[in-house]
């Protein structure tokens, strides 16, 4: 028995040999992978930000999982074809709609290796130099939004999970419970990302009264009259406890009046949170520092740096200014996990997120960070401001345009008006430099009326492409007319 035990060991052992390929093979994979990578890389440049198609990604059901191995060459194209040619080419730098990325080179290198050596980058104990990694990145992050020492933050899988980690800590920091609910009230814009209407239920606080604030021409909150509806709440025994501000909406890119809006916070001694998902990342630009003073006010604020600082999606921020607000909601362990805490000399990301396994996300931030420098990433992002100002300048210039305010950030919003339906014209002008190709916009609706938006953030987006879209609006135009 115990022989048969151990051939059968062996014979196992034997077959599961291909998953770990000796160099040779890994070389023969990893060179037709490059390839692949490469000619993509190499032709960017000329490819199209949207490919319509008929498929839509279908083959990729046609391509069961069998218990036999695929040849590299025919996944690869089956990946091209399937996968990387329908709809969206998120890294062109042709993509203008929702908020673009782009995806650097030095990350994918940083998810390589994060992939390969696979740290447990969740605790201290296991990782203490990814989890010091995690720390020193978070700390600069924190000194970006001037906060003092002393906070605590996570890498999160993207603005959404960072968003709903600040509600949850702002819930427990308050003491929250639901007998409170109904008396309870939230202070935030119509403009709010929707994930925050979201976190607000997951976090169980749909019963909370949400309060819509006013907002001026620029679709930012009003805070004089904040102070005045705030102030009629307390009056009326209702609880103001959150307030949340946008550092750059994701609709037109407004940046609410974070210190004011954070001094009204305080003074009626409520949980004061931004959302600088979108926008955050626009301090590393000089010129924009005025426009996020007070985001220093704040209990806590988010960031996507798979938005501002072009790392490929999957990587967001949030930083609570007192440690131990992050700490509490998730200060919860199990008993197969003791050995960690005797060899504790910092806070493990676990210790203070939803997650307990998570990749390595700190690599593929200060990898890219470290390889280039600052320098270049505030060239960037100013350039992205500049780029969207000449834009609202140039086609409000194109006769029968309307563009929407002056750009705080790297949005701006216009429509075609000198027609009978303009709803359904700007409608069929997407539509058409979507089949083209080259660019790809988004819409959405301010004030019930369909609106064009431009959104640039992509490290790839430059000039070219934006005197490319002004020449595709106008040839659209005349074909529309
Ligand atoms: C993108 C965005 C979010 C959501 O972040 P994800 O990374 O997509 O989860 C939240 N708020 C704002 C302002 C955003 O632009």
């Amino acid at each position: 028995m115990s022989q048969d035990l151990l051939n059968k060991i062996r014979g196992l052992q034997e077959q599961a040999q291909s998953l770990e390929p000796d160099p040779i093979e890994r070389q023969q994979v990893r060179d037709q992978v490059i390839d692949y990578t490469e000619h993509f890389l190499d032709n960017l440049a000329e490819s199209r930000a949207w490919n319509d198609s008929v498929n839509k990604g279908r083959g990729v059901y046609e391509a069961p999982i069998t218990e036999g191995p695929a040849p590299i060459e025919e996944l690869l194209t089956l990946l091209e074809d399937e996968v990387n040619e329908p709809h969206l080419n998120a890294a062109s730098g042709g993509h203008l709609a929702y908020i673009p990325s782009g995806g650097i080179y030095f990350a994918s290198l940083a998810d390589y290796v994060a992939s390969i050596i696979n740290k447990y980058a969740s605790m201290f104990y296991t990782a203490p130099g990814a989890v010091r990694m995690e720390n020193m990145l978070i700390n600069w992050f924190s000194e970006l939004v001037g906060y003092p020492e002393g906070a605590a933050g996570n890498l999160t899988s993207g603005g959404s999970i960072a968003n709903l980690t600040a509600i949850i800590a702002a819930r427990d920091a308050h003491q929250l419970k639901p007998a409170d609910y109904k008396n309870t009230v939230i202070y935030a814009s119509p403009q709010m990302h929707h994930c925050l209407n979201r976190a607000i239920h997951v976090a169980g606080l749909s019963e909370v009264i949400l309060r819509d604030l006013p907002l001026d021409d620029g679709h930012r909150i009003i805070a004089s009259e904040v102070e005045r509806i705030v102030k009629n709440d307390s009056d009326n025994g209702l609880k103001p406890w959150l307030m949340i501000a946008s550092a750059g909406t994701t609709d037109v890119g407004a940046v609410d009046p974070l210190e004011a809006l954070g001094r009204i916070a305080k003074e009626h001694r409520m949980w004061y949170h931004v959302d600088g998902a979108y926008g955050g990342l626009f301090t590393l630009v000089d010129e924009l520092r005025d426009r996020f003073k007070g985001i220093e006010l704040s209990d806590s604020v988010v960031m996507d740096p798979h938005k501002g600082l072009f790392i490929p999606y999957g990587t967001g921020v949030v930083i609570v200014k007192k440690a131990e607000n992050l700490v509490r909601p998730f200060d919860h362990s199990g008993n197969y996990m003791q050995d960690a805490y005797d060899l504790q000399e910092e806070l493990s990301p676990s210790d203070i997120s939803l997650e307990l396994t998570k990749p390595f996300r700190a690599l593929r931030l200060w990898l890219p960070l470290k390889i280039a420098g600052l320098a270049p990433f505030r060239a960037s992002l100013e350039e992205k401001l500049l780029l969207t100002r000449y834009f609202h300048e140039e086609i409000q210039k194109i006769e029968g345009f309307e563009a929407g305010p002056e750009p705080d950030l790297s949005i701006a919003t216009f429509r075609y008006i000198d027609c009978e339906d303009p709803d359904q014209f700007n409608r069929q002008l997407v539509d058409l430099i979507r089949k083209d190709g080259r660019v790809f916009l988004s819409s959405t609706l301010l004030d019930g009326q369909y609106v064009i938006r431009f959104a640039c953030l992509s490290f790839r987006t430059h000039l070219s492409q934006v005197d490319l879209l002004l020449q595709l609006i106008k040839e659209k135009i005349a074909i529309l007319k």
